[in-house]
């Protein structure tokens, strides 16, 4: 412990004041006590934390912005490694480049690469931490245009199981670059990121129209007809979802995004604009950051959460059917019921060129669970698990790591294993390499192979 507290590192304990504070993690549903939490701020205070869980036979899970929905980065009795007091980012302007933190929110790291007119491919929603989504893969607006986030990464630096400190890249412990760009947190705690930038805005054109429950069968048929045609620049969501206003009727929308110019983006967006008659229309030319932050307020920090998510290789008109028809039923003002379209330079990359395996075009479903009263646990939580399984016949194989809740069973057993498909026995292999006695397990866990004896 005195290693510990002379490296610097800020450590808190049940009864501190910052405690609960800090073990608090974005859902609202997960309450776990950790022993010690090591507030990082820098890779050293990672290897005395480390040493220190290896020392005492503490379990470790890892934080950035604690936005896993299965509260992931939080454990009960151990050794959190806390990196959200790590927020630097620096730009080179020149080589188009940024080193940034883990503890850095995308609305941090916009501010950031925006205020020299670059941005890279981060969350549909600004709050979310940029170390778990990268790590997990990292869908969001400019997905099309420039790949998903890790797709982007260019280095990272790392806190090894054993303690050292390695910097990952093409050149650099290659295996472990690849493993990290959508392997999770499995490989070792990353300190620093460094990613590929491009010019984008500063403005951009962004935001969604909403319809009238009674057009969101026709609304879904539209959103699926135009993601078939879409270039790079255009990312489009569809969304069901309840008006923010009483008496909060159900309303059908698409969320758009278009980073390209704004003759382009009006091309691309005339059939959506002048479909049926929106009871909001706000797609309108903003700054890339505002788009990112467009729907924060849906996701309010410290509501109680429920996620389940699959992708989807088509859009059949009974599936639309069945997602209209359920989400009348769904018992939170809350949640939503969302499809993401995957699309453009995401798909362009080899399945095994990096651990992440969803480069197929198609779409991704995600219903997420939003509400405020514990006592409505029950019902949304069945609501959400029967709203999936009526979906299931329409599914395709694969989930994405990054949206599984913690009581996921997919069809085809181990959903760790569905998540990574191919890529998932070379990722045994390096997690066997870089963790052989699993001390990162308190993710969507990789379990290394056993040593033979
Ligand atoms: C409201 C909301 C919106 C979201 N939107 C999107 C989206 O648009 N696109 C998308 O792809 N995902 C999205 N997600 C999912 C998100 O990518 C994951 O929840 C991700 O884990 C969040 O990153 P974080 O750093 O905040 O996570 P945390 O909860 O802090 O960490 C999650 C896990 O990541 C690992 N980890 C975190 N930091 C490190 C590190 N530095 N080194 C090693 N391991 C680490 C750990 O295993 C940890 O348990 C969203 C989540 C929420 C709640």
């Amino acid at each position: 412990m005195s290693t510990l507290q002379d490296s610097g590192a800020l450590v808190l304990r049940p009864g501190d004041p910052e405690y609960d504070e800090v073990r608090r993690v974005h859902n609202g549903m997960i309450d776990k006590r950790p022993a010690l939490i090591v507030r990082c701020r820098n890779a050293e205070h990672v290897v005395a934390a480390l040493r220190l869980a290896r020392e005492d036979s503490l379990e470790v899970s890892v934080r950035g912005c604690g936005h896993n929905v299965a509260g992931r980065a939080v454990c009960h009795g151990g050794l959190m490694i806390d990196l959200n007091l790590m927020k630097s980012a620096v730009v080179d302007q020149r080589e188009r480049t940024v080193r940034a933190e883990p503890g850095l929110n995308w609305g941090e790291f916009n501010a950031a690469t925006q205020a020299h007119g670059l941005a890279v491919t981060g969350g549909t929603i600004s709050t979310t931490g940029i170390a778990g989504l990268t790590l997990g893969g990292g869908f969001g607006w400019l997905m099309g245009k420039f790949g998903f986030a890790a797709d982007n990464l260019i280095s990272a630096e790392v806190v090894t199981a054993q303690g050292e400190i390695v910097t990952a890249s093409a050149d650099q412990h290659p295996d472990l670059f690849w493993a990290l760009r959508g392997g999770g947190g499995n490989f070792g705690v990353v300190t620093a990121f460094t990613f590929r930038l491009y010019p984008v805005g500063p403005l951009i054109t962004g935001g969604f129209n909403f319809w009238p429950y009674e057009q969101a069968v026709d609304v879904l048929k539209l959103f699926r007809e135009e993601s078939a045609k879409i270039s790079d620049d255009m990312s489009l969501v569809a969304a069901l979802v309840r008006s923010p206003e009483a008496p909060h009727q159900p309303l059908a929308g698409i969320i758009a995004c278009h980073a390209g110019p704004e003759a382009d983006a009006e091309r691309e967006l005339a059939t959506i604009r002048s479909f049926g008659t929106p009871v909001v229309e706000a797609i309108v030319r903003k700054p890339y950051e505002d788009v990112n932050a467009q729907y924060d307020f849906g996701f309010p920090d410290r509501a109680l959460n429920y996620w389940k998510s699959s992708f989807m290789r088509d859009l059949p008109d009974p599936a639309i059917e069945t997602m209209v028809a359920d989400f009348d039923r769904c018992p939170s003002r809350m949640s939503i019921m969302m499809i993401e379209d995957i699309h453009g330079a995401a798909t362009r990359v080899p399945v095994t060129a990096t651990a992440i395996p969803h480069r197929s075009p198609g779409f991704n479903l995600l219903i997420p669970s939003v509400w405020l009263d514990p006592s409505q646990t029950g019902a949304n939580v069945a609501w959400t698990r029967s709203t999936f399984e009526h979906l299931l016949p329409f599914f395709a194989d694969g989930r994405y790591v990054n949206y599984l809740d913690d009581d996921e069973a997919s069809r085809g057993g181990d959903p760790v294993r569905a998540a990574y498909g191919v890529n998932y026995e070379r990722l045994v292999d390096v997690k066997t390499h870089y963790d052989p006695d699993n001390l990162f397990h308190l993710n969507y866990n990789i379990p290394p192979r056993r040593a033979v004896s």
